[in-house]
């Protein structure tokens, strides 16, 4: 690549339909609303993630469902520079709610990523599936 060449937005790739089970249906039912919904334990008032019926950190099964703004910031990340697709990015998202997510980056160039950049979540159509949450720059 050239000093003078843009580097290329980076293209949201296809995304395999996700296995939506009883436990994630509400998550999936509102993400087709555009609602990012996580988990939070009544008992011990942590937040999580993926969502899951019995909280992690202290077994209760008093768990209920929060919409999220759906913010925070990049952990880490890694870019993928060969793909058939062109470049695509994942990594780790910390919530502002504290859970940490892995995700797929989209909207950006791919040197246009850093870590403790702000992000939002937006929702992508996968293949014959509920739509998935990815993230851009806020
Ligand atoms: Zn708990």
């Amino acid at each position: 690549m050239s000093d003078t060449q843009e580097a290329p937005a980076l293209m949201s790739r296809p995304l395999p339909a996700p296995a939506v089970t009883l436990e994630s249906k509400p998550f999936f039912d509102a993400a087709a609303e555009g609602r990012f919904l996580i988990k939070r334990c009544t008992a011990c008032g942590e937040a999580h993630w993926y969502p899951r019926s019995v909280c992690p950190h202290c077994h209760s099964p008093e768990t209920v469902w929060e919409e999220s703004p759906g913010t925070g910031v990049i952990y880490t990340y890694s870019v993928m520079w060969r793909s058939p697709t062109g470049p695509y990015a994942i990594g780790y998202v910390t919530l502002d709610e504290g859970p940490a997510m892995l995700t797929n980056f989209v909207d950006v160039a791919p040197d246009g990523l850093s870590i403790g950049m702000r992000v939002k979540v937006k929702f992508q159509p996968t293949e014959g599936g509920p739509p998935a949450p990815v993230f851009a720059p806020a």
